[in-house]
């Protein structure tokens, strides 16, 4: 679940649980969205004196696919060529990525550099290795594989009080910043320095 500033004053509050669940979840739609945010304690504390500003919007169709994206006049970018589960956050910086990859290949075909076609087809296929690593890794995260290990535990309760180094946590998992950047030996230590944990908890972090 995640809460962030919106317009007029607003406050965001969004959850998601695993597709499984999604007719459960969505017998009472109001009784279990308030009983998830309930979990967590800053939000259950605010509840009481909130108001609910819109109606409720979900959603479980997110596909995960690479179409090819050109063909004779046309081309794509974005979620229509390469659609993903959400959970790395990773649309909005793929179309961006999509759009200068294909600009570049127009222009080669327009400047007469390459075939148009064949200009294409290598924005599909540079489209392809820059997004397929990250697809894999958002994947993996999306099945929620060893989110509750006992080390990533330990991690994220070492972060609690720390928003610094949480940030950089997921600034790390979402690329935003390089992956070594957070996971490297210096700043674990780090963490588990100013989270008073004992240092033996540190090696099994870096696997
Ligand atoms: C729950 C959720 C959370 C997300 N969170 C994040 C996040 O935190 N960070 C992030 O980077 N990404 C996030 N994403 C993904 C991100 O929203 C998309 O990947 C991104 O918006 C894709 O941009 P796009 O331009 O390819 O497509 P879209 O944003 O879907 O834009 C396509 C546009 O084309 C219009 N359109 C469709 N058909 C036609 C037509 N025939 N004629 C004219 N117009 C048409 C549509 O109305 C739409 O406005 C999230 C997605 C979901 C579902």
């Amino acid at each position: 679940m995640f809460a962030f500033p919106t317009n007029d004053g607003l406050t965001l509050t969004a959850i998601a649980w695993p597709h499984d669940e999604f007719h459960r979840f969505r017998s009472d739609i109001e009784g279990n969205y308030f009983d998830t945010l309930r979990m967590m304690p800053s939000l259950a504390e605010r509840l009481p004196a909130a108001r609910r500003a819109e109606r409720f919007t979900g959603m479980a169709d997110v596909p995960n696919f690479f179409r090819q994206p050109f063909g004779p006049g046309w081309a794509l970018v974005g979620d229509a060529g390469h659609h993903k589960d959400p959970l790395l956050a990773r649309g909005i910086s793929d179309a961006f990525c999509d759009a200068d990859l294909l600009a570049a290949a127009v222009d080669d075909g327009l400047s007469g550099q390459r075939p148009m076609l064949e200009a294409l087809a290598r924005y599909e296929q540079l489209r392809n290795e820059r997004a397929m690593p990250d697809n894999e890794l958002n994947l993996a995260m999306a099945h929620l594989i060893g989110w509750d290990s006992p080390d990533v535990l330990r991690l994220r309760a070492a972060l609690r009080n720390n928003p610094t180094q949480a940030s950089r946590f997921f600034a790390a998992n979402m690329k935003v910043i390089p992956h070594e950047a957070f996971f490297n030996p210096d700043n674990l230590q780090r963490v588990i320095a100013q989270a008073g944990m004992r240092q033996e908890q540190l090696a099994t972090m870096l696997d």
